[in-house]
């Protein structure tokens, strides 16, 4: 087997891992009462964005080896990197997920009871939950031996990311006031101690 499909097959296992962490929160959110919706065109178009870049685009390329031209010769060290970067993404996914348990939304949403979290991963960073989708698609960008299947999780992300952050902020901080404007002086972003 070659050092690509090895890199595919461990992309593809990652997915499939998100997808079942992901599943039980899904299904638990349809029965929480929603509040308070900030479920803008703009944060759709975000989401599916996001999922063009890190599903659609390398899934493809996964099943059919279009686009040809971009790809490249492979590392196995890339590969090991990728896998490393995928296992820790989807441990801090689970982490995060566990922690904000009820409160969890896939869009901006506030809830019914909804508490503020600041503990487990909610401590280091604001959004665990999108550093583990960076880390997904710095997985993806090692995994993927071609350019642009492989960089268009980071760009979804990204997108998805700033046009969602400062109204996510924005609306916590209407909602829960000086509780969150003090969190957010303990806190960092996205990445611990950094952004
Ligand atoms: N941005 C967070 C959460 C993503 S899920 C992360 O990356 O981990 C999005 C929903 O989580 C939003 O609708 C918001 O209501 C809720 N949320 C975000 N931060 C929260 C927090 N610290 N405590 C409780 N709910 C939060």
């Amino acid at each position: 087997m070659s050092i690509a499909s090895i890199g595919e097959i461990i992309w593809v296992l990652g997915i499939v891992a998100w997808y079942v962490i992901r599943y039980p929160f899904e299904r638990r959110a349809r029965r929480v009462q929603v509040t308070r919706n900030a479920r803008t065109l703009t944060d759709r178009m975000g989401l599916g964005i996001a999922f063009f870049g890190l599903a659609i685009v390398p899934g493809f390329y996964v099943a059919t080896g279009i686009p040809k031209s971009a790809d490249y010769n492979p590392y196995a060290f890339a590969i090991v990197l990728g896998a490393v970067t995928m296992l820790l993404a989807l441990w801090v996914f689970r982490r995060s997920h566990k922690e904000l348990g009820r409160n969890w939304s896939i869009t901006l949403e506030i809830r019914e009871k909804h508490k503020l979290v600041s503990s487990g991963p909610y401590a280091f960073v604001r959004h665990p939950m999108y550093t583990s989708f960076l880390l997904i698609a710095l997985g993806q960008a090692f995994l993927l031996a071609n350019w642009v299947a492989g960089l268009a999780g980071l760009v979804g992300f990204s997108i998805l990311f700033f046009l969602r952050v400062t109204k996510e902020e924005r609306m916590m901080l209407e909602n829960f006031g000086p509780e969150y404007r003090d969190y957010m002086e303990r806190t960092k972003r996205l990445i611990p101690y950094l952004y």
